[in-house]
């Protein structure tokens, strides 16, 4: 999105003619700046063997996988419902990695079954598929690495306590589980949560990775995860994708070698591939000014973009009707019915009732996390591809609300 003639512009269309057009709330996703994601870490591991896996719970829009489809993406995906959208959207069964956590041993069947690797991340589950599959299915193995990364606790996923994968001091176990059943390990795998600032972190955690892959024989990557970091606020730091792709792409070609194998590199991002190129709009129903500060209240609410509310998450805020001009400070509230607050003191241009107000870095886990709750419809979504837009969800209507609930005769 840029500032041109007055207007925020996204790919050359005007932002409120889109919220006039689809109506508010809306969701907005560039492809152009999904596409510039994914090229750039492309482009900066280029020295070695990448691929990436874009991590789809972010954002579903089987649009926005097939975008990714076409750019040669593969897929993570960590439930069956996800495997079988990768599959719709057109992804083929071997370019889908199935990494489910807690789930039943008979949902990781139906993942095999459909054809998709499989990635394990608890010995008792790498047991039975053990004795169920042998050497016929191989398997990937998420590891923890106990590395402490990520901001937010309920965003950090690879410290001590946290419950996904298989602790590095259980390897011993896991390689008795794997010799004795006679498996294929193809893949390992860590994700050590989203919030990667410090690079010599994130290099200290992939030798452990590296040093736990050469006890495995028979592998083909090594999947890294996401960790990818975008910036929020305007002064925040963002991952340093290209020294990051300088520094661990050469040190995965010398492992390679001491390996005695040419494996691929697997990255998934979610958040990094389509956090920034997403824009949620809503207008200002309200004005109200009260005694310690001046709401401006929303015709949305957190039930359609849940993460400040949820986890603290910050979003820059702006007055796209006005992008210039005199400012003052709100805190800008939805129309939940309780505290539902976007942003705590905003300063954006002065707002009056009917001004489009519009969220950045919308694109990651915001839709995706939408609810009906307060009984509203869920928005629609709209892409901007090369200059056009299009309606890629239709907003939601009392059908919808109704669709699954069954009358009891008797009332
Ligand atoms: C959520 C998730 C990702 C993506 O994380 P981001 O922070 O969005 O990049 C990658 N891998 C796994 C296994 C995940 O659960």
């Amino acid at each position: 999105m840029e500032l041109k003639k007055n207007q925020c512009v996204i790919d050359g269309i005007p932002v409120v003619s889109l919220a006039e057009k689809y109506g508010s709330p809306l969701y907005i996703y560039e492809s152009a700046r999904m596409i510039r994601q994914y090229k750039q870490i492309t482009e900066a591991f280029k020295s070695t063997r990448v691929k990436i896996n874009y991590a789809c719970k972010a954002l579903t829009n089987i649009n926005v996988l097939k975008l990714f489809k076409q750019l040669g993406s593969g897929l993570d995906a960590v439930s069956i419902q996800e495997v079988i959208l990768g599959l719709k959207a057109g992804f083929e069964p071997q370019d889908i990695l199935y990494t489910p956590n807690c789930v039943s041993i008979e949902e990781i069947e139906e993942a095999v079954e459909l054809g998709v690797r499989i990635n394990i991340d608890n010995i008792a589950i790498l047991e039975e598929f053990g004795h169920k599959y042998s050497s016929k299915v191989p398997v990937c193995i998420r590891i923890n690495p106990h590395i402490m990364a990520g901001a937010h606790h309920k965003i950090s996923t690879g410290h001590i306590d946290s419950k996904f994968g298989i602790s590095i001091y259980q390897m011993p176990h896991v390689h008795r589980i794997v010799e004795t059943n006679n498996m294929k390990v193809e893949g390992i795998h860590m994700h050590s949560g989203s919030d990667i600032l410090d690079i010599e972190v994130f290099l200290r955690a992939t030798e452990i990775m590296f040093d736990t892959a050469k006890e495995f024989k028979e592998l083909e990557y090594v999947d890294l995860g996401s960790g990818f970091k975008v910036s929020y606020r305007i002064d925040d730091v963002s991952t340093d994708v290209e020294a990051l792709g300088e520094h661990l792409s050469a040190r995965f070609n010398q492992f390679c070698e001491e390996y005695g194998k040419e494996l691929i590199l697997i990255f998934e991002p979610g958040k990094y591939l389509v956090s920034q190129a997403g824009y949620f709009v809503a207008r200002v129903n309200v004005i109200k000014q009260t005694t310690s500060t001046v709401f401006a209240g929303l015709d949305t609410g957190m039930n359609h973009f849940i993460r400040p509310m949820f986890y603290d998450a910050y979003h820059e805020v702006l007055n796209i009707s006005k992008p210039t001009g005199k400012t003052r400070i709100y805190t800008v509230v939805g129309y939940i019915c309780e505290t539902d607050t976007f942003g705590w003191n905003r300063k954006i241009t002065e707002a009056a009732e009917g001004d489009y107000l519009l969220f950045k870095n919308a694109g990651a886990y915001c839709y995706a996390m939408s609810s009906n709750y307060n009984s509203r419809f869920r928005p629609s979504e709209v892409m901007v591809h090369e200059g056009k837009d299009y309606l890629i969800r239709k907003r939601e209507d009392m059908e919808d609300l109704l669709r699954n609930q069954v009358e009891m005769e008797n009332l």
